[in-house]
Protein backbone atom coordinates (compact mmCIF):
# COMPACT_ATOMS: atom_id res chain seq x y z
CA UNK A 1 0.00 0.00 0.00
CA UNK A 2 1.18 3.72 -1.21
CA UNK A 3 -0.48 6.61 0.62
CA UNK A 4 0.93 9.70 -0.87
CA UNK A 5 -0.12 13.84 -0.19
CA UNK A 6 -0.03 15.83 -3.25
CA UNK A 7 1.24 19.20 -1.74
CA UNK A 8 1.25 22.51 -3.28
CA UNK A 9 -0.20 26.32 -4.04
CA UNK A 10 -3.85 26.97 -5.86
CA UNK A 11 -2.90 26.03 -9.45
CA UNK A 12 0.35 23.92 -9.03
CA UNK A 13 -0.67 20.75 -10.99
CA UNK A 14 -2.19 18.59 -8.09
CA UNK A 15 -5.22 17.21 -10.08
CA UNK A 16 -4.04 16.89 -13.33
CA UNK A 17 -0.58 14.83 -11.64
CA UNK A 18 -2.95 12.73 -9.40
CA UNK A 19 -5.10 11.73 -12.53
CA UNK A 20 -1.77 9.93 -14.03
CA UNK A 21 -0.56 8.57 -11.07
CA UNK A 22 -3.38 7.19 -9.98
CA UNK A 23 -3.72 4.67 -13.17
CA UNK A 24 0.33 4.39 -12.69
CA UNK A 25 -0.05 3.10 -9.12
CA UNK A 26 -3.91 1.91 -8.76
CA UNK A 27 -4.49 4.61 -6.26
CA UNK A 28 -7.64 5.91 -5.01
CA UNK A 29 -7.70 9.71 -5.64
CA UNK A 30 -9.24 11.85 -3.27
CA UNK A 31 -9.35 15.54 -3.68
CA UNK A 32 -11.25 17.91 -1.21
CA UNK A 33 -12.02 20.64 -3.52
CA UNK A 34 -13.42 17.88 -6.03
CA UNK A 35 -15.31 16.64 -3.55
CA UNK A 36 -17.00 20.38 -2.27
CA UNK A 37 -17.47 21.05 -5.77
CA UNK A 38 -19.48 18.00 -6.54
CA UNK A 39 -21.73 18.96 -3.32
CA UNK A 40 -21.92 22.16 -4.31
CA UNK A 41 -23.61 21.09 -7.71
CA UNK A 42 -25.68 18.55 -6.00
CA UNK A 43 -27.12 21.22 -3.43
CA UNK A 44 -26.05 19.10 -0.48
CA UNK A 45 -26.21 21.15 3.18
CA UNK A 46 -22.41 20.27 2.91
CA UNK A 47 -22.19 22.03 -0.34
CA UNK A 48 -23.74 24.69 0.51
CA UNK A 49 -21.88 25.58 3.73
CA UNK A 50 -18.45 24.93 1.69
CA UNK A 51 -19.70 27.48 -1.25
CA UNK A 52 -19.62 30.40 1.30
CA UNK A 53 -16.25 29.96 1.93
CA UNK A 54 -14.73 28.53 -1.34
CA UNK A 55 -16.96 31.66 -3.07
CA UNK A 56 -14.33 33.96 -1.22
CA UNK A 57 -11.23 32.01 -1.88
CA UNK A 58 -11.27 31.11 2.15
CA UNK A 59 -10.62 27.70 3.73
CA UNK A 60 -13.24 25.55 4.47
CA UNK A 61 -13.42 25.12 8.56
CA UNK A 62 -11.16 22.12 9.73
CA UNK A 63 -13.95 20.18 11.47
CA UNK A 64 -16.28 19.76 8.27
CA UNK A 65 -13.23 19.32 5.81
CA UNK A 66 -11.77 16.89 7.97
CA UNK A 67 -14.97 15.07 8.48
CA UNK A 68 -15.96 14.72 5.11
CA UNK A 69 -12.14 13.15 4.42
CA UNK A 70 -12.74 10.53 6.37
CA UNK A 71 -16.30 9.61 5.11
CA UNK A 72 -14.08 9.53 1.71
CA UNK A 73 -11.27 6.92 2.90
CA UNK A 74 -14.02 5.09 4.97
CA UNK A 75 -15.88 4.36 1.26
CA UNK A 76 -13.36 2.58 0.22
CA UNK A 77 -11.97 -0.15 2.45
CA UNK A 78 -10.30 -1.96 -0.50
CA UNK A 79 -8.50 0.32 -2.28
CA UNK A 80 -4.93 -0.13 -2.70
CA UNK A 81 -3.61 3.23 -1.68
CA UNK A 82 -4.29 6.93 -1.53
CA UNK A 83 -3.66 10.15 -2.93
CA UNK A 84 -4.46 13.06 -0.76
CA UNK A 85 -5.02 16.24 -3.10
CA UNK A 86 -5.46 19.51 -1.70
CA UNK A 87 -5.60 18.06 1.61
CA UNK A 88 -4.48 18.46 4.74
CA UNK A 89 -4.32 22.10 4.29
CA UNK A 90 -3.96 23.04 7.61
CA UNK A 91 -1.99 21.45 11.30
CA UNK A 92 -5.01 20.46 12.42
CA UNK A 93 -6.08 18.34 9.74
CA UNK A 94 -2.36 17.21 8.82
CA UNK A 95 -3.01 15.84 12.51
CA UNK A 96 -6.11 14.42 11.73
CA UNK A 97 -4.78 12.22 9.06
CA UNK A 98 -1.93 10.79 11.13
CA UNK A 99 -4.17 9.96 13.47
CA UNK A 100 -6.62 8.47 11.19
CA UNK A 101 -3.60 6.81 9.39
CA UNK A 102 -3.05 5.05 12.85
CA UNK A 103 -6.79 3.82 13.30
CA UNK A 104 -6.66 2.26 10.13
CA UNK A 105 -3.09 0.70 10.07
CA UNK A 106 -2.03 3.15 7.55
CA UNK A 107 0.29 5.20 6.65
CA UNK A 108 1.40 8.34 4.88
CA UNK A 109 4.84 7.63 2.74
CA UNK A 110 5.24 10.78 1.51
CA UNK A 111 4.19 14.72 0.79
CA UNK A 112 4.94 15.53 -2.58
CA UNK A 113 4.96 19.42 -3.29
CA UNK A 114 4.50 20.92 -6.72
CA UNK A 115 6.82 24.10 -7.02
CA UNK A 116 5.72 27.19 -9.21
CA UNK A 117 5.50 30.96 -8.80
CA UNK A 118 2.86 32.95 -8.08
CA UNK A 119 2.65 34.89 -11.40
CA UNK A 120 2.72 31.33 -13.22
CA UNK A 121 -0.01 30.37 -11.01
CA UNK A 122 -2.15 33.11 -10.99
CA UNK A 123 -1.94 33.11 -15.06
CA UNK A 124 -3.11 28.89 -15.34
CA UNK A 125 -5.52 29.61 -12.68
CA UNK A 126 -7.33 32.86 -14.42
CA UNK A 127 -7.05 31.04 -17.69
CA UNK A 128 -8.74 27.60 -15.48
CA UNK A 129 -11.40 29.88 -14.30
CA UNK A 130 -12.67 30.54 -18.54
CA UNK A 131 -13.02 27.03 -18.72
CA UNK A 132 -14.07 25.44 -15.70
CA UNK A 133 -16.58 28.15 -14.93
CA UNK A 134 -15.77 28.09 -11.09
CA UNK A 135 -15.89 31.39 -9.40
CA UNK A 136 -12.83 30.74 -6.94
CA UNK A 137 -10.49 30.81 -10.73
CA UNK A 138 -12.88 33.90 -12.22
CA UNK A 139 -10.95 37.19 -9.91
CA UNK A 140 -7.51 38.04 -9.14
CA UNK A 141 -8.47 39.36 -6.01
CA UNK A 142 -10.02 35.65 -4.92
CA UNK A 143 -7.13 33.98 -6.14
CA UNK A 144 -4.53 36.23 -4.26
CA UNK A 145 -6.66 35.25 -1.49
CA UNK A 146 -6.25 31.74 -1.72
CA UNK A 147 -2.55 32.65 -2.07
CA UNK A 148 -2.17 33.92 1.46
CA UNK A 149 -4.32 31.45 3.04
CA UNK A 150 -1.58 28.91 1.72
CA UNK A 151 1.25 31.19 2.73
CA UNK A 152 -0.62 31.37 6.45
CA UNK A 153 -2.02 27.89 7.01
CA UNK A 154 -1.16 25.33 4.44
CA UNK A 155 2.75 26.59 3.72
CA UNK A 156 3.48 25.28 7.85
CA UNK A 157 3.07 21.79 6.74
CA UNK A 158 6.39 21.73 4.68
CA UNK A 159 7.87 21.71 8.27
CA UNK A 160 5.55 19.46 9.73
CA UNK A 161 6.20 16.66 6.99
CA UNK A 162 9.66 17.61 6.94
CA UNK A 163 10.29 16.45 10.77
CA UNK A 164 8.47 13.12 10.06
CA UNK A 165 11.39 12.95 6.97
CA UNK A 166 8.51 12.31 4.51
CA UNK A 167 8.97 15.62 2.67
CA UNK A 168 9.86 16.10 -1.18
CA UNK A 169 9.82 18.45 -3.66
CA UNK A 170 9.69 18.61 -7.32
CA UNK A 171 9.52 21.05 -10.05
CA UNK A 172 5.72 21.72 -11.45
CA UNK A 173 6.89 23.59 -14.30
CA UNK A 174 7.36 21.86 -17.30
CA UNK A 175 4.97 19.76 -19.41
CA UNK A 176 2.55 17.57 -17.58
CA UNK A 177 4.81 14.11 -18.95
CA UNK A 178 7.46 15.78 -17.23
CA UNK A 179 6.38 16.53 -14.17
CA UNK A 180 4.82 13.05 -13.79
CA UNK A 181 8.43 11.66 -14.84
CA UNK A 182 9.66 13.64 -11.85
CA UNK A 183 6.75 12.70 -9.18
CA UNK A 184 7.39 9.16 -10.57
CA UNK A 185 10.82 9.40 -9.56
CA UNK A 186 10.39 10.76 -5.60
CA UNK A 187 7.99 7.45 -5.59
CA UNK A 188 10.03 4.97 -7.36
CA UNK A 189 12.98 5.97 -4.46
CA UNK A 190 10.50 5.20 -1.71
P1 LIG B 1 -6.95 24.70 -5.66
O1 LIG B 1 -5.90 23.84 -5.03
O2 LIG B 1 -6.73 24.91 -7.10
O3 LIG B 1 -7.19 25.95 -4.89
P2 LIG B 1 -9.08 22.92 -4.78
O4 LIG B 1 -10.01 22.37 -5.76
O5 LIG B 1 -8.13 21.98 -4.12
O6 LIG B 1 -8.34 24.02 -5.60
O7 LIG B 1 -9.86 23.69 -3.62
C1 LIG B 1 -10.81 24.70 -3.89
C2 LIG B 1 -11.32 25.31 -2.59
O8 LIG B 1 -11.97 24.29 -1.79
C3 LIG B 1 -10.25 25.90 -1.66
O9 LIG B 1 -9.91 27.22 -2.01
C4 LIG B 1 -10.98 25.83 -0.30
O10 LIG B 1 -11.93 26.85 -0.15
C5 LIG B 1 -11.74 24.51 -0.39
N1 LIG B 1 -10.91 23.41 0.15
C6 LIG B 1 -10.37 22.37 -0.55
N2 LIG B 1 -9.66 21.57 0.26
C7 LIG B 1 -9.73 22.12 1.50
C8 LIG B 1 -9.19 21.78 2.77
N3 LIG B 1 -8.40 20.70 2.92
N4 LIG B 1 -9.47 22.57 3.84
C9 LIG B 1 -10.25 23.63 3.70
N5 LIG B 1 -10.78 24.04 2.54
C10 LIG B 1 -10.53 23.30 1.44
Amino acid sequence: MINLVLFGKPGAGKGTQANFLKEKYNLKHISTGDVFRYNIKNGTELGTLAKSYIDKGDLVPDEVTIDMLKAEVEKNPEANGFIFDGFPRTNAQAEALDELMTEKNMKIHATIALEADDEVLIKRLLERGKVSGRSDDQDENKIRNRFEEYNEKTAPLMQYYKEQGKFHSVNGIGSIEEITERLSKVIAAL
